[in-house]
Parts: structure tokens; sequence; C-alpha cells
């Protein structure tokens, strides 16, 4: 028998990257699981110790090349460079484009952008190596529908989807694939900032009629993680309500 893939997954204290590590530990993955905090690293462990399949929780800040460079060191000592790679972590620094600061720009472009060249640069290569990898990238429905108050977010969302396409076309011929996931509106802290008539006006314009649950997005994660998903690569799965149709 094959030994487990281990999947690593950036962001995994809370929300969408927690029910992802939780949702590929049930599938049977060994789990390497990353927070910014302590109070992050021990969220994950309470979720996931009983599964048995957390192999490790690494603090990873991924806009910080030293924290990248030391949580690399540590993948490498302990032989845990990934087979499943989720660049999950995000965040937001809304404003309207005339308002924004080139901080709120400058963060945003880093954690959602620039953090998913470098870890993806770092973890590849044993990909290659191997013949085998799955990148798996969590964008938003922003990237193709757009959103006021979200150009910064947008731009990098839409950035990393086209470098998915790009890293998909130069893998492809070592067995690795590279997707995105683009969730809509789905009940997290990040969207527990939003007022409550923001929440509101925004379910108005989801077919489906509410946010989606971070396991809903996972399903999604974890199909294309799957030996069901070996032929899609370079592909943005949609998770979204209908809220907007490409
Ligand atoms: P969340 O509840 O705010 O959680 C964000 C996660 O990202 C946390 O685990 C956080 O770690 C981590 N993170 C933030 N900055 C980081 C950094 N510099 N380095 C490492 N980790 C960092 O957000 P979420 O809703 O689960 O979002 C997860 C992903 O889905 C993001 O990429 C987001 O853009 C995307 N998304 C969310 C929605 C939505 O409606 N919620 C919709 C579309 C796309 P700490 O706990 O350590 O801070």
């Amino acid at each position: 028998m094959n030994p487990p893939s281990i999947a690593l997954v950036t962001g995994a204290s809370r929300g969408i990257g927690l029910a992802i590590a939780t949702r590929l530990a049930a599938d049977g993955y060994d789990i390497v699981g990353s927070a910014t905090s302590a109070a992050g690293l021990d969220a994950l462990h309470a979720a996931l110790d009983a599964s048995g399949r957390l192999r490790a929780a690494l603090e990873l800040d991924v806009t910080d090349p030293a924290s990248l460079e030391a949580a690399c060191a540590t993948l490498d000592t302990q032989g845990m460079w990934p087979q499943v790679l989720i660049n999950n972590a995000g965040m937001t620094r809304d404003n309207l484009l005339l308002r924004m600061k080139d901080e709120e720009w400058s963060a945003v472009m880093a954690a959602n952008l620039t953090a998913i060249f470098s870890l993806t640069r770092r973890c590849v290569r044993a990909m290659l190596k191997q013949r085998f990898g799955r990148i798996i990238n969590i964008t938003s429905v922003v990237a193709s529908s757009g959103n006021p108050g979200q150009v910064n977010y947008a731009a990098a969302k839409a950035g990393v989807e086209g470098f998915t396409r790009a890293l998909a076309l130069e893998v492809a011929n070592r067995n690795v694939t590279c997707n995105t996931v683009a969730p809509g509106l789905v009940d997290t802290d990040m969207t527990r900032k939003l007022t409550a008539d923001q929440r509101d006006a925004l379910i108005a314009r989801i077919p489906l009629g509410r946010m989606a649950s971070g396991d809903e997005v996972a399903a999604a994660v974890a199909f294309l993680a799957s030996a069901q998903a070996s032929y899609i690569t370079g592909h943005t799965l949609h998770v979204n309500g209908g809220m907007y149709m490409a």
C-alpha cells in the first residue's frame, strides 16, 4: 500500500482552510496545516488531533520571507514536501479606489498573490521530481465578477487564476495539475466583518438564497485533489450558488 499523501493547507486555523484540512484528513491525507499565531495552531490541533492525521502544525506568515524560509526548512528536514498544496490563506483590506492607501493595495497583493508564487515555487520542485502533484489555489467569485471596494482583492485573485493557468501548462507533462476553486460568499470570519445589511444585500443576489459553508468549498477542493480529477488542469471551479455565471 502507498503511504498517505501529504496535503499542505495554508491558513488552516479557521474558516475555509480549517474545513479543507478537516475534509482532507477524513479522506486519508496526512495534513500539514499552517497558522500565523499560537492560538491558530492550537485551534488546528483542537480540530484535527483526534483524526490522527495532523502531521504538523506550522507557524507561517505567507507574506514574511523569513517565516516562509523557516517553514520550508521544516518541510525539508522532516521530509514533508506535500503532494497536494492548497494555497488558501488570504485576506481583504476593502476601500474604494480613490481612498485606497498604498498599504491596502500592497498588503492584499502580498497575502493573496505574491505568497502563492513564493510557496508554490518552493513546493513544486518535489512534485516535479515525484511526477505527481495537485496544486489548488483558493480565489474568489470577484476575480470574475469584480466588486466595488475590492480592486486590490479582485486584482490579486484574478492574478492567481492567470498564475494557475500558466503554471498548469508548465507542469502538466510531469503529471502535476494546478486548478483554482473560486468561492462566492462563505460563512467565515472574513464575511462576518460585513454589516448585516451588506450581507443581506449579497445574499439577495445568490440564486441558491444562502451563503456557502466552508465544508461545501472543501468538497470542491477534495474533488480536485482526488484521482477523479486526474484529467482536470488549469480550471477554475466556481462554488458560488449561482451568484455569477461566467
Ligand atoms: P478567514 O476566516 O478570514 O481566515 C483566513 C485564513 O487565512 C486564516 O487561517 C488566517 O490565519 C490565514 N491568513 C491570513 N493572512 C495570512 C498570512 N499573512 N499568512 C498566513 N496565513 C494567513 O477567511 P476565509 O473566509 O476562510 O478565507 C479563506 C480563503 O478563501 C481566502 O483566500 C479568501 O480570500 C477566500 N475566499 C473567502 C470567501 C468568503 O466568503 N469567506 C469568498 C471567496 C474567497 P490566522 O488565523 O493565523 O490569522
